[in-house]
């Protein structure tokens, strides 16, 4: 029986936008379904909903879809609430591959490792993107029945990895969708590129771009741009062109849920009293992970510090201690942990916005600044602000390596290089407290790194000849027997075997995507 919330259910939160822009707010539905503000702002709920402790621990007595749902409740979204709880049983069922969907592990130094790394594709992104297609679809079908909406939506994405074939697993079989993903060709993992090209489902596409990543994303970027082409598949195929990139709300809220349950869980185990703080360390990219446990806390979760972990690209820790944001003498470094290899980390506009007290205003200026200029500078009460609840820190690729293996040598776990640099970074924060460490990926997306970590080979080095021979499947084979780690995901052992389906290769110009687009919709 599901666990009803002892919130105000009958208020559906509305959503303003970051640069106030929009004239009056929306409600969660037409904010998933619109992804981005006109004028370019991110939705944030007007109300955050604030829970009580005793609620946040009696949420471990139910299964996690149902956490998740009172969770969505407290933020009064605009579906029924049958909406809502099938979305829920749909997203965090037997897909994934652990009944508790993102369990615990404890290890001997009494670090939590919150593995969110169970779902379809084996990264953290799944928590989200097994989520958000439902909520998609329902709100859209309610649009739909409302009248005001009456066409379908393209989905394109480009995508260095992890983000690619989470959305083509979350969204393939959505009705009224369909989802096309652009990686670079070459520029992915071999594991990496046979989990897209081997997705079924008759509503997706891939194709790989010649170039690198930037290259793949500019030419999305102009798609999305070409208000003709927009207008073409509009008549051509009643068909919208809309992104799934983690600015998305219906991206951000489930992310919520697993810092408010795994506190629930913690206590649950006993690993902590009720009402004790918790630190909590997340390996950033885009800041939308590390917002989510922001919004745990500001709901009421006792969370004390958020630890931010970089890797060298470090725009996010150097921001945290100084207060400007500059990329405008960055170099931009390939690290063993590809998905935070990113220096314009679009959900920091939604941390600015709560640390401000919402000043829009202020959030224009700044934004206007970084893309005139390359950077901005905040005030100094906002950068005090962030400085009281955040830590920043940036690990270079050599200490992540070291980590893994130091990590594998000491308490016989092995982790993935994302999760190496939150564990390294929170060894170098952590306080009284204890710590929730992120882990964001299993270790066998990232074979040829972890290869390196406990081979003692440095990173950017080329791998021994007859194991740069092996395919991405034999490399993690070889991983298991050296470690003796024989958990490879399934999804992931069995890539050999399965069909590739897609293996056109596109240039990089916004006409040659285009063209393939309207193939794939034809
Ligand atoms: C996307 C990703 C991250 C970064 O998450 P953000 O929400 O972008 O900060 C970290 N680790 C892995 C494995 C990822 O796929």
């Amino acid at each position: 029986m599901l666990f009803k919330a002892s919130i105000n259910k009958d208020m559906d939160n509305r959503y303003v936008d970051t640069r106030g822009n929009e004239a009056s707010p929306v409600p969660f539905t037409q904010a998933v379904i619109n992804g981005l503000a006109d004028g370019g702002g991110l939705y944030v709920p007007e109300t955050v909903p604030a829970l009580g402790l005793l609620d946040i621990c009696k949420l471990a007595e139910y299964p996690y879809r149902d956490r998740a749902a009172y969770v969505y409740r407290a933020f009064g979204i605009d579906l029924p609430e049958d909406a809502i709880d099938e979305c829920m049983t749909r997203s965090y069922g037997d897909n994934f591959d652990n009944e508790e969907v993102c369990p615990i592990t404890t290890l001997p130094d009494g670090t939590h490792m919150l593995e969110l790394w169970h779902g379809p594709t084996s990264a953290f992104k799944d928590m989200a993107l097994q989520c958000l297609p439902n909520f998609f679809a329902a709100s859209a079908a309610k649009l739909r029945d409302e009248g005001k909406l009456d066409h379908g939506f393209c989905i394109l994405v480009a995508t260095s990895g992890d983000t690619g074939k989470a959305a083509l697993e979350g969204f393939k079989g959505t009705d009224g969708v369909k989802v096309g993903v652009l990686f670079p060709d070459g520029g992915v993992s071999d594991i990496q590129r046979k989990q897209m090209v081997t997705t079924t489902g008759d509503n997706v596409c891939v194709w790989a771009v010649t170039g690198n990543f930037d290259d793949c994303q500019t030419a999305v970027k102009r798609v999305f741009a070409d208000d003709a082409f927009a207008k073409l598949i509009m008549e051509q195929d009643g068909m919208a062109l809309s992104s799934a990139n983690s600015i998305n709300w219906g991206r951000l809220m489930p992310q919520i849920v697993y810092y408010v349950s795994s506190y629930a869980e913690l206590v649950k185990q006993n690993k902590i009293a009720a009402g004790d703080e918790i630190d909590v360390c997340v390996p950033t990219g885009n800041f939308g992970n590390i917002l989510a446990a922001w919004y745990a806390k500001q709901m009421g979760t006792p969370i004390g510090t958020l630890f931010c972990a970089s890797n060298e690209n470090r725009v996010l820790a150097d921001f945290i201690e100084s207060g400007t944001y500059d990329i405008s003498d960055r170099q931009f470094v390939l690290t063993p942990s590809p998905s935070m290899d990113i220096l314009v980390s679009s959900n920091l506009e939604r941390q600015l916005f709560e640390l401000t007290g919402r000043n829009a205003g202020a959030i224009r200026d700044w934004m206007a600044s970084l893309a005139r200029e390359r950077k901005f500078s905040v005030d100094d009460a906002t950068a005090a602000k962030m400085a009281s609840v955040f830590k920043g820190c940036s690990i270079d690729s050599a200490e992540c390596l070291a980590t893994i293996k130091d990590v594998l040598d000491e308490y016989d776990y092995l982790m993935d290089p994302h999760t190496a640099v939150a564990y390294a970074a929170a060894k170098k924060l952590r306080g009284k407290n204890p710590v929730l460490v992120a882990s964001t990926a299993h270790w066998a997306k990232f074979g040829d790194n972890v290869y390196r970590a406990i081979n003692g080979i440095a990173p950017g080095e080329p791998l021994p000849e007859q194991v740069a021979a092996l395919t991405g499947c034999q490399l993690n084979q070889l991983i298991a027997e050296e470690t003796n780690k024989h958990d490879i995901p399934a999804g992931l052992a069995s890539l050999d075997e399965m069909e590739p389906r897609f293996d056109q290769v596109i240039p990089n110009d916004a006409e040659s995507v285009e063209k393939a687009v309207q193939a794939f919709l034809k």
